[in-house]
């Protein structure tokens, strides 16, 4: 079957083995009809976690053509999926940690969504795998997860009522975070270095974005909102500045969600953390209960995923990274 391989930081377009359920016993095929490229795929490739020659992405939409399942599900439907599964019976999973469980770093699905078809477990079938509306399209079904990686971090956040809400970078992922944040109810703010999507995060129900100049007049111009700085940030950039400029935007004993990977040595000071009793936390891949909040959230309309993705064919994969990389585009999907 055809597949996106990954080869030097860039993809080739090759043949590999197509899975087969025999091989397994139980499950299900999934002809792929398409995966959203994800910002954490593009960090695997260009930090070498990933190795040439593996296959990406997981953001999948599909059709299950082949199945052995305990579950309702039966070939013809159409489905979209998480590829991580908790064990549900662990230390992680019992403290809610569930992206940390061990089981859950483990399972996968086989061997990528950027490939023609793919393998998920009686597992995945039970847990991560929705059905998905007829009334979605296939790109608007594909935000499944980074959606349910939004509504995780919104919820790990607690926020409360009449707080004020700041999302830093505003990305496909930030813009998804602000949307989550407004569907919970709770007023939310941006900021990014570029322009157009300062001006487009409006468009998607931000209540005010700001264009971040320099750091010093962005702050005075937040002020207009907040005296006394944001009560959570969400902090989606992947530039180590924003770091800095999160800890400058927070009220004291504010919320930080860490919600990308930052290449950075000097991270957050221990003594903002201290004196100013800020709260710093990670969130990190969504369990199987918040990609279900997702699939509601995305079907009932409350949050509005059309028009953040452009389309690519899967011969054209190379082309979606260099745009996505370029700005040129927020969010890439490859239809197979
Ligand atoms: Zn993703
Ligand atoms: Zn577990």
């Amino acid at each position: 079957m055809k597949a996106a391989i990954l080869d030097n930081k860039k993809f080739i377009i090759g043949y590999v083995p197509k899975p087969m359920l025999d091989e397994y016993g139980t499950g299900a095929i999934i002809k792929v009809r398409g995966c959203g490229l994800c910002g954490s795929d593009i960090v695997k490739m260009q930090t070498g976690i990933a190795k040439d020659g593996a296959i990406l992405g997981h953001e999948v939409v599909g059709e299950i053509v082949e199945i052995n399942s305990k579950t309702n599900f039966e070939a013809g439907d159409k489905v979209a999926l998480g590829h991580h599964v908790p064990c549900f019976n662990c230390q992680y999973c019992w403290s809610e940690n569930y992206s940390m469980c061990r089981h859950f770093k483990k399972t996968n699905i086989v061997p990528g969504g950027f490939s023609e078809y793919i393998y998920v477990s009686e597992e995945h079938l039970l847990n991560t795998v929705f059905e998905v509306n007829l009334n979605l399209s296939d790109v608007e079904a594909s935000f499944l997860e980074p959606l349910g990686c939004c509504i995780r971090a919104v919820k790990r956040a607690r926020i409360k009522d009449n707080s004020k809400s700041l999302v830093i970078g505003l990305g496909s992922i930030g813009i998804l975070m602000g949307e989550s944040i407004k569907a919970f109810g709770n007023e939310v703010y941006g900021c990014d270095l570029i322009y157009e999507r300062v001006c487009r995060a409006e468009k998607f129900g931000f209540d005010k974005a700001f264009m971040l100049k320099d750091e010093a007049s962005t702050l005075a111009d937040m002020k207009s909102i907040t005296n006394i700085g944001f009560d959570n940030i969400f902090l989606t950039a992947g530039a180590s500045g924003s770091i800095d400029f999160a800890v400058k935007a927070a009220r004291d004993g504010a919320n930080i969600i860490v919600f990308s990977s930052i290449k950075n040595d000097n991270g957050f000071l221990n003594n903002d953390i201290y004196y100013r009793e800020l709260n710093i936390m990670g969130s990190y891949s969504p369990s199987p209960m918040d990609l279900e909040d997702s699939m509601r959230l995305i079907e009932s309309g409350k949050v509005k995923v059309a028009g953040i993705s452009s389309v690519y064919p899967i011969e054209g994969i190379n082309d979606a990274l260099n745009d996505t990389l370029s700005n040129k585009i927020m969010k890439a999907y490859i239809t197979l």
